[in-house]
């Protein structure tokens, strides 16, 4: 099997300051150099929906879930509804349980200080060691502006729930294997 050595992380939140409230957890293995550069395989992708009574679930504010409020029905189903939905902690425990499955090189994020941060917050209020070293990160935003300005790339059409972390973090891959690959050729 191909190293992937690329992940790319999106979650949903229900607040935008330090310490967000996290209700989805999307993230999804690639390798830029291979095949199409993303893998079908249902083991590199990852999900998890996250109960609102969870302890440790982080702060809601109010902005952000009258925001939810006016997003399609089927993210909020996908995301607010879900479900499946389990503890912080348990999908935390799964998140790093399938980070370490395999070797990651880097994780994208769009953009590290959000997405990032708040998942490494979310770690610190159940007292488990992040699984990745700022060294590892990657600035999907700054990657999306360099392919659009630099390169004149257009974003491919999107398909699939907007909002929903696991098709956001597929979607953001997508793109990223695209500039990557335009940038290096
Ligand atoms: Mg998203």
């Amino acid at each position: 099997m191909t190293a992937l050595s690329h992940v790319m992380l999106d979650l949903e939140t229900l607040g935008t300051g330090d310490g967000a409230a996290i209700v989805q957890i999307g993230a999804v293995r690639f390798d830029p150099w291979a095949g199409d550069g993303l893998v079908s395989a249902p083991a590199a992708a990852f999900c998890e929906s996250i109960r609102l009574d969870s302890v440790g679930l982080g702060t809601i504010d109010g902005p952000t879930v009258a925001w939810w409020l006016g997003q399609e029905r089927e993210a909020q189903d996908s995301v607010l509804l879900n479900e499946n939905r389990t503890t912080m902690v348990a999908a935390l425990d799964r998140f790093d349980h399938w980070i370490r499955e395999e070797s990651v090189e880097f994780v994208w994020a769009d953009s590290p200080n959000f997405d990032l941060r708040l998942l490494r917050q979310a770690f610190g209020r159940q007292g488990m060691p992040w699984p990745f070293t700022h060294r590892q990160e990657r600035c999907h935003r700054t990657l999306k502006w360099q392919g659009r300005e630099l390169l004149g790339l257009k974003e491919p059409e999107r398909t699939g729930t907007k909002h929903h972390a696991l098709v956001d973090a597929y979607h953001q891959a997508q793109v990223a294997v695209r500039i990557l690959r335009e940038m290096k050729s």
